[in-house]
Order: C-alpha cells, then structure tokens, then sequence
C-alpha cells in the first residue's frame, strides 16, 4: 500500500498573482523541514501539495507532525494511493480506514472528483462506496450532518486519493515570503512568542541576544539558544547573533541618572539590533514587548525606544494579556525553557525607582554624557554569530 501527504494552502489561495511565489516558497520550506527523515517527492497540482515519500520506511506520523508546523499550510492529511479503479477503490477504503470506522459510530462519504474523464460522478462514487463500508462495518450507521468520521474519496489527476478528516495545519504565510526581521530575544516568555508569531506572518528570523557576563551567566546564554533550537521547526533555521553588552550596561550606570537606566538600555539595545539586522537583510526588527507590562512598557517607554531607531519595530505582543502569551509559549514548547531562573541582561542594575513616563528631551540628556558611538561600534565589533537548526 502506497501512503502520501496532502497539504492544503490557506491563504495563499488569496494572494491571487503571488500565488506562484507562495507555493513554490511553501514547497521548499516542507522540502527542508522533512531533509533529514527520508527522501521525499514535493510536487503541486490543483492548489494541493503532494508530499510522497520515496522509501517504505519513511516515518509518516514524524512527517505528518513537522508538516504540522509549516507556516502556509491550513490542513493537512495522510491519505492513500489507489488507481483509479472503482473496484479498487471501493475494496482499498474498506482496508486502510479499518482503524477509524472501526473506532466510529457514524460516518459519510464526500467525493471529489477533479478528473472528470472518471466514469462515475461524485454522488455515485459517495454512494457506492458507502455501501461497501456499510456492509464491511455493520455497526456504523450513515450520518451526513455530524458524522464521527467523514471518508473522502478524491479522483485526481494520476490516482485517486482515500484518507479521513483533514488535520489543522500551523496557518499563516510561508516563512521568507514576507522578508526577514531581528527578533530581540531575551530569555524570557514574550520574545519567543513574538517571534513565532511574526513568522507566521511570513517573515524569516534571525535572533539577536545581549548577554552582559559576569552579571549574566553562561546558563542564560545556553537558555536562549534552546528557545531559538525549540523556534526552528515553525521557524526555520535562526542565525543567532550574541552581543557582548556589558561596557555599554556598565558605561550606562556609571554615566546616566539611575532612573533612566531602563529606557537608554533598551535604546540601545534597539540601535545595535538594528545595525545587525541591516547587515543581514532584515527590513524590521521584533520584541516581545506588551503596553504596561512592566515599567519600560509604558506608551512614554516605548516611544522613548521607538525613536532611537528608523526601522519598523514589529510588537505583536502589544495588546495581549501574559495568560495569552503563556498559551501560545506552551503551544510552541517554549515556556518550560523560558521560566528557568536564569539573570537577563535586563534585570542587571534595575533602577529602584524607573521613570515609566519618560519624556525624549530628558532621556537625551541623560545620556548625554555616554561614549555612545564607540560603545556601540565595541557591542557590534564583539558580536558573534552562530547557525541554530
Ligand atoms: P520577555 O519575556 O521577552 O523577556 P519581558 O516582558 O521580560 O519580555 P523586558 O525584559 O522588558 O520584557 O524585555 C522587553 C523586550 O526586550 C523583550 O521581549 C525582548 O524582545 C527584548 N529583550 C529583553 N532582554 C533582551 C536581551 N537580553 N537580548 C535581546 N533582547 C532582549
Ligand atoms: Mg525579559
């Protein structure tokens, strides 16, 4: 018996002209996530992509899992490969569904029947086959409004196609087809879940973390590769981008008034992500900041941060409550990593007291009396970068 993966494309049904660029972009994303399991056929006909392993031992529940993942895919099945022989067909549903009608109390039959050189038309074919799974599986009774299972037969181009419900796919748009962005990761909950979601908005990642050693250890830095590691299968690879960050925090609290500490950090912070991300061909950079989280989440705080650089700054965690974040860092595996106690670079010399409104014409002065090009040019000129994934 011969077994493949349909993928159906969500919104790229929309995107009418681009549709090409999309699927073929889409394509190349399953072909990389699924490399290393087996050689695999990836081919598209009728806004459907066909995923055909090329070997028998090929893991298909493993395929079918990281398929799952893909950006652009709105639902996907494993489905099996009959000829196109009504006959056939018939006596194939009733041995490869054995699991699933076994398992129901009703079903219905759907057919879809895109060659229409086939001699039998939809409802025949439902019919039909209906009756031979009626009379294989007499406990199951026919229903057409709420079935358990819904068997569908689809005559296509070269084979008919027989498999059960479609499982939901990841959504969204193919990862690249939206440009790059710097996502600024720290090791905390919400800059992971940004990430995950901008990418699948279609834009590909690379990371940039600041690290500022001794006050920041080691284990910090290992926890947000992990992030990173546990980002790719919805991701894709991530260039990770580690700045050395301790001059410039040092530099900081011995030039500036310590409630302003916060804000000219994270202004910082966004200047020297922003180098990265142009050296790298990313058009916008991405945190996990959401309005008056905490004290540098002020509207005040974030237009003080917005400014210090030109490039989109991409928050798609702005409106959401922490309970809505922690759902989505659970979705994706990464919030038993995130909660590990390790110290962010963030939390080295909080200020008692920060300004959470800050107005721009004093956060200038205070940082008036900062080297700030050579600190910056020190952060960019010690950065180094490693492949995740
Ligand atoms: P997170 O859960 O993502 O750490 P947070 O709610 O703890 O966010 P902050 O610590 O104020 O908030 O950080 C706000 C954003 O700044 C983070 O979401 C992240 O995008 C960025 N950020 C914070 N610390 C770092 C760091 N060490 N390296 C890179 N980016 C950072
Ligand atoms: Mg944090």
């Amino acid at each position: 018996m011969k077994e493949l993966i349909l993928l159906k494309c969500g919104e790229l049904a929309l995107k009418g002209l681009n549709r090409h660029t999309f699927e073929d972009a889409l394509i190349k994303n399953c072909r990389r996530r699924l490399e290393n399991l087996g050689k695999f056929r990836i081919y598209k006909a009728q806004s459907t992509i066909y995923v055909e392993p090329q070997a028998d031992d090929i893991d298909l529940d493993e395929a079918v899992d990281r398929l799952q993942k893909v950006f652009g895919v709105a639902a996907l099945t494993r489905a099996g490969i009959v000829p196109k022989d009504f006959p056939q067909i018939r006596a194939f549903a009733v041995e490869y569904l054995r699991r699933e009608l076994s398992r129901a109390k009703t079903f219905k039959v759907e057919a879809k029947r895109s060659d229409k050189a086939f001699p039998m038309k939809s409802p025949e074919i439902c019919m039909e086959t209906g009756a031979a799974l009626l009379e294989a599986y007499p406990h199951l009774k026919v229903d057409v409004h709420h079935p358990d299972v819904t068997v569908y037969v689809e005559i296509r181009e070269v084979a008919a196609y027989v498999h059960v419900d479609q499982l939901p796919g990841a959504g969204g748009l193919p990862v690249g087809t939206s440009g790059s962005a710097a996502l600024l990761i720290s090791g905390g909950i919400d800059s992971p879940v940004a990430g995950y979601m901008m990418a699948k908005r279609g834009l590909r990642l690379i990371a940039v973390h600041f690290v500022s050693p001794p006050y920041t250890s080691e284990h910090a830095l290992e926890k947000v590769k992990t992030l990173c590691r546990k980002l790719t299968p919805w991701c894709g690879r991530i260039s990770l981008f580690v700045v050395p960050f301790t001059e410039m925090q040092e530099a900081i609290r011995d030039c500036c008034p310590e409630e302003y500490f916060t804000i000219i950090m994270r202004r910082c912070m966004m200047k020297i992500a922003e180098r990265i991300a142009l050296e790298n061909g990313c058009e916008a950079l991405i945190t996990g900041e959401s309005v008056a989280q905490v004290a540098s989440q002020t509207v005040q705080a974030i237009a003080c941060t917005d400014i210090a650089c030109q490039m989109p700054v991409l928050r798609p965690a702005i409106g959401m409550d922490k309970d809505e974040i922690v759902r989505i860092a659970y979705k994706i595996d990464t919030f038993d990593t995130s909660i590990l106690p390790y110290e962010d670079c963030c939390t080295v010399f909080t200020p008692k007291h920060p300004k959470t409104k800050p107005r721009l014409e004093q956060v200038l002065q205070a940082e008036e009396h900062l080297e700030l090009d050579t600190l910056l040019q020190k952060c960019i000129d010690g950065t180094e970068s490693e492949m995740i994934g």
